[in-house]
């Protein structure tokens, strides 16, 4: 099997964030978001660790194919909605619950001759994230359309937060103000917070939270860590030392010998690359965890090996035990020293990688 990386999966923190989200929305029903592979940790893992969810809700019909498929019977939201008749007619046919947020969709959808079946539609509005969404003043016309339409169920009404991830950003009460400023009395039901609405903002709570981030044990504001939103991190990227090299001083490390050796001093080599979906920007001195210790990265990332500055640690051997992110290593760390966020890290892992599951409860349920 040779000396690889592997994402382990702790489907006991899975279990224990979403209990975290029903402990601080605990009026409302879950969607749990396992869109884009579930963040990049395998949507029917995912959804078996999560089954006690509400629902799942997924960015794509393609998804919701697939989980129905692995024979999830729960609801499932389609987020991003139709974009054919065929679409919607799939979309019936597997019971989903699906948003709208342009009057075109509602278009494809009379163009249905179908009457049979029913189907939830969720009206998403565009409460000020201005990317997807129907403006507030084309609310009541599109419902009075989905109330006539025979296959239509239940009209129920979305939105999504732009900026939650700053908990003193007064925009995101501006949003929910816009939205509480629509007439409630056609919908059935509503949803508006993602992870930072769940924690941050109460008044966003309403019959539906549709969290994703936090499932997977990432704070989603700026300025936490998943410690302190009592998470617990569900993905541990690891790999193993495969090389110590003893470098002398003024050696250049790496592709572009980007980095030179102050003095004589070991340079642990470690299996990971970007080829891995470990962050190519990743940048000098961001922490590798090499047994227990904090190493910093020195040198370019390449697509198979990362090399760190062992001098705290001159004893390292190969095949040491390495962590790049997860348990004792808040992937938020490394996404701030990549300039990017936890969640385009947790998302980039590649096919190459193994994945190992952790805590799986026995048997299945539901
Ligand atoms: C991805 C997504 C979510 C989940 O967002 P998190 O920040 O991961 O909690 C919720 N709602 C919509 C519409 C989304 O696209």
């Amino acid at each position: 099997m040779g000396l690889a990386p592997k994402a382990l999966i702790d489907h006991a923190a899975l279990r224990h964030n979403l209990q975290r989200v029903r402990d601080t929305a605990s009026q409302s029903k879950i969607w749990s978001v396992i869109k884009a592979n579930a963040y990049g940790h395998g949507m029917r893992r995912a959804a078996h660790a999560l089954q006690e969810s509400d629902g799942f809700a997924v960015a794509r019909l393609d998804e919701g194919l697939e989980l129905r498929q692995a024979g999830f019977r729960h609801p499932i939201l389609i987020m991003s909605g139709c974009y054919s008749p065929e679409d919607w007619l799939a979309a019936i046919d597997n019971d989903f619950d699906v948003a709208a947020h342009q009057s075109h969709q509602i278009d494809l959808l009379e163009s249905l001759t179908q009457t049979k079946a029913a189907i939830n539609v969720w009206l998403k509005i565009d409460s000020g994230m201005h990317r997807l969404g129907i403006r507030s003043d084309q609310v009541a016309q599109l419902t009075e359309r989905l109330g006539r339409h025979p296959a239509v169920r239940e009209i129920n009404l979305m939105t999504h937060l732009a900026n939650g991830d700053d908990r003193s950003d007064v925009y995101t009460e501006q949003q929910i103000r816009c939205f509480d400023a629509i007439d409630a009395t056609p919908f059935s039901q509503r949803s508006i917070a993602n992870s930072a609405g769940v924690l941050g903002f109460p008044a966003s709570h309403r019959e539906w939270v549709r969290p994703g981030i936090m499932l997977y044990g990432v704070s989603p504001f700026i300025d936490t860590t998943a410690e302190a939103e009592g998470l617990e991190p569900v993905m541990t990227f690891s790999s193993q030392v495969i090389s110590v090299q003893q470098c002398r001083k003024g050696d250049r490390i790496g592709y572009g010998g980007t980095y030179r050796c102050a003095e004589d001093m070991p340079v642990a080599v470690i299996a990971v690359g970007y080829g891995d979906g470990y962050p190519r920007h990743a940048g000098e001195g961001t922490p590798v965890l090499v047994g227990d210790r904090r190493l910093p990265l020195v040198g370019r990332v390449s697509m198979d090996m990362i090399t760190v500055d062992a001098r705290d640690y001159p004893q390292v051997t190969v095949g040491e035990p390495v962590v790049l992110w997860g348990r004792g290593l808040p992937v938020e760390e490394i996404a701030k020293s990549s300039a990017t966020i936890g969640y385009e890290l947790l998302c980039g892992i590649t096919s190459r990688v193994e994945f190992v599951d952790m805590n799986q409860m026995d048997g299945r349920k539901g």
